[in-house]
């Protein structure tokens, strides 16, 4: 009898900080797809104008962050490969660790939005099935897009971005329950977001 493949789920974000939002996300998408596992995959080097907190930093509170859940993971392609980071690559390099996995690469609606802008558009679908959650305050419109290739899912509405909490730590508010307890305390022992001016 043929096995089933296995089913592996890709978040790839800045996670600075990584916050409910990625992880409700995950979450709804691992559960709805039946995914085996969700790989979390911090960015590297960006290519945005603001200046992001160090990959380590970043890589650090996604381990912590996921820690308690099993099927949850954290990978290193990108913090270890130079320059920015392009879905492209971070597909390719995940494909190539996992040859006989089907790959779903989970997106917010806003992040889908530029899915056209990326680079190679029609490999990605080549390499993986997309999953666009929504997002509160953005529109989700899959229209246009390979239906067999990217699908919409709609998850409980969280109002949170990295943006806002890292206002919210800069301006001396709690950022308790909108991230995990423990990367409220990584923030607060390496003294993140104080001085940042975005
Ligand atoms: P920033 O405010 O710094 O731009 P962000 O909160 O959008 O950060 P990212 O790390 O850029 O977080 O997001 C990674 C992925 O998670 C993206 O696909 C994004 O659309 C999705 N995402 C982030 N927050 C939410 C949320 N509250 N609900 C659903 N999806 C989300």
């Amino acid at each position: 009898m043929p096995q089933r493949r296995r089913r592996l789920g890709i978040m790839g974000g800045t996670f600075d900080p990584i916050h409910h939002g990625h992880l409700v996300a995950a979450s709804e998408v691992a559960h709805h797809f039946a995914l085996d596992e969700v790989v979390f995959v911090p960015t590297g080097e960006p290519y945005q104008k603001r200046k992001v907190s160090p990959s380590e930093d970043r890589y650090l509170m996604t381990v912590v962050a996921t820690a308690s859940n099993p099927r949850f993971k954290v990978s290193r392609v990108d913090i270890d490969r130079d320059g920015p980071t392009y879905t492209i690559d971070t597909l390719r390099d995940m494909r190539a660790q996992h040859p006989d996995a089907e790959l779903f690469f989970i997106t917010g609606a806003d992040a889908f939005a530029s899915i056209v802008g990326w680079k190679d558009a029609d490999e990605l679908w080549q390499l993986a099935h997309f999953v666009a959650v929504t997002r509160p305050g953005h529109h989700l419109s899959i229209s246009g897009y390979p239906p067999d290739r990217v699908s919409e899912l709609e998850i409980p509405a969280l109002a949170i971005s990295s943006t806002d909490c890292r206002a919210r730590v800069r301006a001396g508010y709690p950022v308790w329950y909108l991230v995990p307890d423990g990367v409220v305390q990584y923030i607060s022992k390496h003294d993140l977001y104080r001085r940042l001016t975005a």
